[in-house]
């Protein structure tokens, strides 16, 4: 659980340290502000994969499961800056799929912590893995990291691209999830 009110206080800290004036009008709420919006950006610890993964339906054709274009927004564990972008998700099924909103939901779980780009691709494809015991998975996620587009190198646009493999998946359909987020990264890239 979130300590808002400790929250609170070490941003009221973080405006003293930039040489802010915490109480001026514009600032005064933004301690609390800023708690209770770390409070719903970290609330994927309080949740579990699983739950939302525990209802499943049969299905026996075995034919690839595909869940592309899952908005999500985390947060980088080395900046505490955003870093958002699209999850793409394929498994194929060994007798079970699960409604394709919950994978939204487990997209959530995972983004909605301090977070590394490489780990929450892992992460996800490790849920849907152990949950849904389908022969294979693959996600990608492809994202824009506001630690490297708002500051340092300001590259703009630019978008990391991560693939996370489990079990036995067609080549086909991880060149697909490939392609997808290549092509969702625009003319940028
Ligand atoms: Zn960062």
């Amino acid at each position: 659980m979130v300590d808002k009110e400790r929250l609170a206080a070490a941003v009221k800290e973080i405006l003293a340290a930039i040489g802010e004036d915490a109480d001026r009008e514009g600032l005064r709420d933004t301690p609390d502000r800023v708690a209770r919006m770390f409070e719903e950006l970290t609330a994927g610890y309080a949740d579990d994969a699983a739950t939302h993964l525990a209802k499943t339906f049969g299905e026996d054709g075995g034919a690839l499961v595909l869940e592309k274009d899952i908005a999500f927004s985390s947060m980088c564990e080395h900046h505490l800056m955003p870093f958002f972008g699209k999850v793409h998700i394929a498994y194929v099924p060994d007798g079970k799929v699960v409604g394709l909103s919950k994978l939204a939901r487990v997209v959530e779980v995972y983004a909605r912590r301090l977070q590394l780009q490489e780990r929450m691709c892992a992460e996800i494809a490790d849920a849907v893995f152990g949950c849904l015991a389908p022969k294979g998975v693959a996600v990608a996620v492809e994202a824009e990291h506001t630690c490297m587009t708002a500051r340092g190198v300001k590259k703009f646009g630019s978008k990391t691209l991560s693939v996370a493999v489990r079990g036995d998946i067609p080549e086909s359909a991880v060149n697909m999830l490939y392609a997808l987020a290549g092509a969702g990264a625009g003319a940028g890239k």
